[in-house]
C-alpha cells in the first residue's frame, strides 16, 4: 500500500518527536493530523490538524483513524488495548506492547538470542530480596512500565539499599537488572520499509547524565565497531520478528565486543536527532517514507563527524550564543516552561576530523 504525497498522516502524540515528524512529512508534501491528550504541545505549531482526545477514548480514536491515510505514533506510553481495533498502525502494535514492558522486552530479546543484563522480575518486597540473591549487587531496580529518562529507577549498590529502592519505586511491578560496567553506550538506529528492506544509520556513541541522554556522537569510533556489529544484528532480528515498519531504536551497553541490550524504542529516537543535518535522509523522513510505503532514503553520513547535544532545562536559555556559533544547528521545541530535566531543544554540529 502506497500512501502518496498529498495524503494525511495521523500521528498519536504531539511532543517534539511529533513536531519533527510533521516537519519531515510537510517537506514531502504530506499533511499531518495529530491526536494527543492535551490542547497543544510542541507539534501543534507545525501540524495541519490537532485533535485533543484521551488515549483511552476508543470512539474518538476510531474517528481519528478513519480520517487519515496512514497511522503512526511518536509516544510510547499509550494504552494499547484501545488501539487494537485500528487498522494499518505502523510500527505494529505488538512492538509497542513489548516495548512498554521492560520484562516482556527482555524476555522477547532473549528469545531472539539477544543478551540483556542479568535480570529478574520483582512483584513484591520479598521478590526483590530473591531477585537480589539471583542477580547480585550492584543492580538497578526499574519499574516494568512508564519509566523514561531515568525515571522509575533506583540503584542498589549493596543489598542494604533494597528497602529504600523499593520505597522509591512505590512498590510498582519491577525488574531488577545487574549493573553493567560498560565501556560505552550506543544505539542502533534502523528503518525497515514496508517491503522489508532495512537501512541502518551510523550508530551514535551516547552519553547519559542523570539517566537522560546528554549527547550523541557519530561515528562512535573503531573501538565500538565489534559491539555495534553485534547490536545491529540483534536489532535486525527484532525488526524481522515483529514484521516492523518504521524507525526502530535499540539502546545498548558496549562491553568488550558484546552488545548488552538495554531497551528498545519503537519510534524515532532522541539519539537519532543528529540525522536531520548529519545524514542524507533523517530518521524522521525515513519513518514517514516507511509508514507511507515509499522507498527509503540513503542513511549515509554527510560530515566526517556529527555531534548532537540535548538542551535540558535552562540550557536552552543559551540560544543566543548557540546561534552565534557557525557550526551549531539549533532546534528549539517551543516548550514554554523549562523544568529541570525537561528536553527543551537540541543542537547539532557537523565537524571535520581534527
Ligand atoms: P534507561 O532509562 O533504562 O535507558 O536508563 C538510563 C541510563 O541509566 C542508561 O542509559 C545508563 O546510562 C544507565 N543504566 C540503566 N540501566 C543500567 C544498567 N543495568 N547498568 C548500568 N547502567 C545502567
Amino acid at each position: 500500500m502506497t500512501v502518496p504525497p498529498g495524503s494525511t498522516i495521523g500521528i498519536l502524540g504531539g511532543g517534539q518527536l511529533g513536531r519533527m515528524l510533521a516537519i519531515a512529512a510537510a517537506r514531502l508534501g504530506y499533511r499531518t493530523h495529530i491526536y494527543a491528550p492535551g490542547p497543544g504541545g510542541p507539534a501543534a505549531d507545525v501540524t495541519a490538524r490537532w485533535t485533543h482526545g484521551a488515549y483511552e477514548d476508543e470512539t474518538a480514536l476510531a474517528a481519528f483513524a478513519a480520517g487519515v491515510d496512514a497511522l503512526t505514533f511518536e509516544f510510547e506510553n499509550i494504552p494499547t488495548a484501545p488501539l487494537a481495533g485500528l487498522a494499518g498502525l505502523r510500527p505494529p502494535l505488538r512492538a509497542l506492547e513489548i516495548a512498554q514492558d521492560r520484562l516482556a522486552e527482555k524476555r522477547f530479546v532473549t528469545g531472539l538470542g539477544g543478551r540483556p543484563a542479568p535480570f529478574a522480575a520483582v512483584d513484591d518486597r520479598a521478590g526483590l530480596d530473591a531477585a537480589l540473591a539471583e542477580v547480585g549487587a550492584p543492580a538497578v531496580l526499574k519499574t516494568r512500565r512508564f519509566g523514561y529518562d531515568g525515571k522509575g529507577q533506583a540503584r542498589i549498590m549493596a543489598a542494604g539499599e533494597a528497602e529504600a529502592a523499593w520505597a522509591a519505586l512505590r512498590g510498582a511491578p519491577s525488574v531488577l537488572e545487574g549493573f553493567i560496567r560498560f565501556d560505552a553506550e550506543f544505539s542502533v538506529l534502523l528503518c525497515r520499509g514496508a517491503d522489508g528492506e532495512i537501512r541502518f544509520w551510523d550508530s551514535p556513541r551516547n552519553v547519559h547524565k542523570d539517566g537522560i541522554l546528554d549527547s550523541s556522537i557519530v561515528p562512535a569510533g573503531p573501538d565500538l565497531a565489534p559491539a555495534i556489529a553485534n547490536g545491529r544484528a540483534g536489532a535486525a532480528r527484532i525488526a524481522e520478528a515483529l514484521d516492523y515498519v518504521g524507525v526502530l531504536a535499540v539502546e545498548y551497553f558496549a562491553l568488550g565486543e558484546a552488545a548488552i541490550f538495554n531497551e528498545m524504542a519503537p519510534r524515532v529516537h532522541n539519539s537519532g536527532h543528529w540525522t536531520i543535518e548529519g545524514a542524507v535522509t533523517s530518521q524522521f523522513e525515513n519513518h514517514i517514507r516507511a509508514v507511507c510505503g515509499l522507498p527509503l532514503g540513503s542513511t549515509a553520513l554527510i560530515a566526517p563527524r556529527v555531534e548532537m547535544r540535548n538542551l535540558i532545562g535552562t540550557d536552552a536559555d543559551g540560544w543566543r550564543d548557540l546561534l552565534a556559533d557557525p557550526d551549531a544547528r539549533l532546534h528549539l521545541y517551543g516548550k514554554s516552561e523549562a523544568r529541570p530535566g525537561r528536553k527543551m531543544g537540541h543542537v547539532t554540529r557537523l565537524l571535520q576530523n581534527d
